[in-house]
């Protein structure tokens, strides 16, 4: 016999037996207000009714009751794993999510969410300003130094121009060499202070292509448009952005260019503001 067919049998046993002494209350009051004589068969009748009757109906009935907490307790059981395998599924679709918005060798924002950051501020009519930045030369340091070094130098470019911005800034990674940043509410002037920032943390940040080598110096240049002076589309303030780039690239190299007129207007501010602080010192 199993656990369970005991336990059916046990609480059937003790109900028909509760069964059989109420039948008893019940007879001998009854025959007690009645007067009438009680004989054996009476007394075999009274207790053999509930046994015989009440027995296997108990039965019946703790077994389905068995069934039912069996079933029940599978079915929480069943409900546990699914809980699991949906959490599970949860933190999956989370981890997916993730490395599909992001640069995988450089944790920056991947190009596709980054541009999509860009049209949407565009679209809302932040005054926010675009950078299109470019490693310069950086076909040399593959040359010289490999494949991987060049994967390693451009981790550290990634990792200096999310030093030089503000938290706020987005940084993207536009493929290969190029990177993106997207300057929230910023005015021309705290653009290309910022861009000059970039381009000077780049510049002095430290990377060896071999290991008892000479620090490799990078630099990267920069071209930029601010998003409002472009009203018509992304696509004009992206190729703003590409010709500053452009420009930066032809003049030499590692240098910030924006608006002609409005880099010559921030420069010849902060060379007064040198001159300034040189003739306080003398
Ligand atoms: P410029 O200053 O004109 O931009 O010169 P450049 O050498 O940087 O430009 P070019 O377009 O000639 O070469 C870009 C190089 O960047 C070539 C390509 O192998 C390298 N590059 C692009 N993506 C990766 C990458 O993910 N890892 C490494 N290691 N190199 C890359
Ligand atoms: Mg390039
Ligand atoms: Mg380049």
């Amino acid at each position: 016999m199993t656990a369970a067919q005991k336990r059916i049998v046990g609480k059937a046993a003790g109900t028909t037996a509760v069964a059989v002494v109420a039948a008893l209350a019940v007879f001998i009051i009854s025959r007690w207000i009645t007067g009438g004589t009680i004989d054996e068969r009476d007394w075999l009748e009274t207790i053999l009714i509930p046994i015989v009757v009440g027995m296997p109906i108990a039965c019946y009935v703790f077994a389905q009751a068995e069934k039912l907490q069996s079933a029940y307790m599978e079915l929480a059981e069943l409900n546990a794993v699914t809980e699991r395998a949906h959490q599970q599924l949860k933190e999956a679709h989370e981890i997916i999510a993730f490395a599909a918005r992001y640069d995988k060798m450089t944790g920056l924002l991947n190009r596709e969410h980054f541009l999509d950051a860009v049209r949407a501020a565009h679209q809302a009519g932040e005054r926010d300003v675009l950078l299109i930045i470019d490693a310069d030369h950086f076909k040399r340091i593959n040359d010289r130094y490999g494949h991987m070094k060049g994967d390693e130098a451009l981790i550290t470019i990634a990792n200096s121009i999310r030093q030089a911005v503000r938290v706020q800034d987005e940084v993207g990674r536009l493929g290969g060499e190029e990177f993106g940043v997207l300057l929230k509410n910023a005015f021309s002037s705290t653009a290309v202070d910022l861009a000059e920032n970039i381009r000077r943390h780049v510049s002095e940040s430290l990377f060896c292509g071999s290991r008892d080598g000479a620090p490799v110096a990078l630099t990267v240049s920069i071209g930029g448009a601010t998003l409002a002076d472009f009203p018509q589309g992304l696509t004009e303030v992206l190729a703003q952005a590409d010709g500053c780039l452009y420009r930066a690239k032809r003049a030499g190299r590692n240098r910030v260019e924006f608006d002609t007129t409005l880099v010559q207007l921030v420069q010849s501010m902060a060379r007064q503001d040198e001159r300034k602080q040189q003739s306080t010192k003398n």
